[in-house]
């Protein structure tokens, strides 16, 4: 199974991918997780990449497929993944379908092929307003040491500025802060929303309403059951 995630940042794909990889067993494949990963270990491509990065803005295309492009390579993505953050542009998407039109997937010779949109099987665009995911976005905190994300009005931490679960510094992404939420929403506005047009016209986006919290009661029918419901044939 192929999933494209698609929707504007801050909409919860993160959390919507812990749930679909976990019940799907493929693999989560986030370019935001790649260049944080690269930046970390302060890589070539990680060095060219934070400049744009720290301005919220898009890390240019020929950058950001090399990264994709050798992430799915890897053995584990075989048969099937999920891509969160990718594609973000038109050329993006192009040369996706063309990394997949020449890959041997699944054991399928590369002189069998059929469009190569047919592999990816569905885009899943969640979407929610601008106000929501500034709310969202600009209250989130996480943990230095473990990861773990807070919040300061949906997941408050027990003391200020600590985590919870090991105690450790919590602090806000760089591209968090308000101003730069903006630039980053409307980035997407730009140039990403017209990715739904895109797999629209191929047949294959499906829409979800992404606007209730993951910590509320209807958290499950509201959303993760419309996933179920988008990717259930394709198991
Ligand atoms: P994310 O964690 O998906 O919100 O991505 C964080 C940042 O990584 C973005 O603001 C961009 O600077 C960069 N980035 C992630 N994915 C892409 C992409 N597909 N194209 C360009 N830049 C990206």
């Amino acid at each position: 199974m192929k999933i494209i995630l698609l929707g504007s940042p801050g909409v919860g794909k993160g959390t919507y991918a812990s749930f679909i990889k976990e019940k799907y067993k493929i693999p989560h494949i986030s370019t935001g997780d790649l260049f944080r990963e690269a930046m970390k270990n302060e890589t070539e491509l990680g060095k060219k990449a934070k400049e744009y990065y720290d301005a919220g803005k898009l890390v240019p295309d020929d950058l950001t497929i090399q990264i994709l492009g050798e992430r799915i390579k890897r053995p584990d993505c075989e048969k099937g993944f999920m891509l969160d953050g990718f594609p973000r542009t038109i050329a993006q998407a192009e040369a996706l379908e063309k990394m997949l039109g020449n890959m041997e997937i699944s054991g399928m010779p590369k002189t069998d092929k059929f469009s190569s949109i047919a592999k990816i099987d569905v885009a899943i665009n969640f979407y929610a307003s601008d106000k929501v995911i500034m709310q969202r976005l600009g209250g989130r905190r996480i943990c230095k040491n473990c990861g773990s994300i807070f919040h300061l009005v949906n997941r408050i931490p027990k003391k200020p500025g600590i985590c919870d679960e090991c105690g450790g510094e919590l602090y806000q992404r760089a591209d968090e802060v308000p101003e730069i939420i903006k630039k980053r929403l409307n980035t997407y506005h730009e140039q990403t929303k017209p990715l739904e047009d895109y797999y629209k016209n191929k047949g294959i986006l499906k829409e979800i309403r992404a606007e209730t919290d993951m910590n509320a009661p209807t958290f499950k029918e509201d959303i993760l059951d419309k996933i179920d419901e988008a990717l259930d044939q394709f198991k």
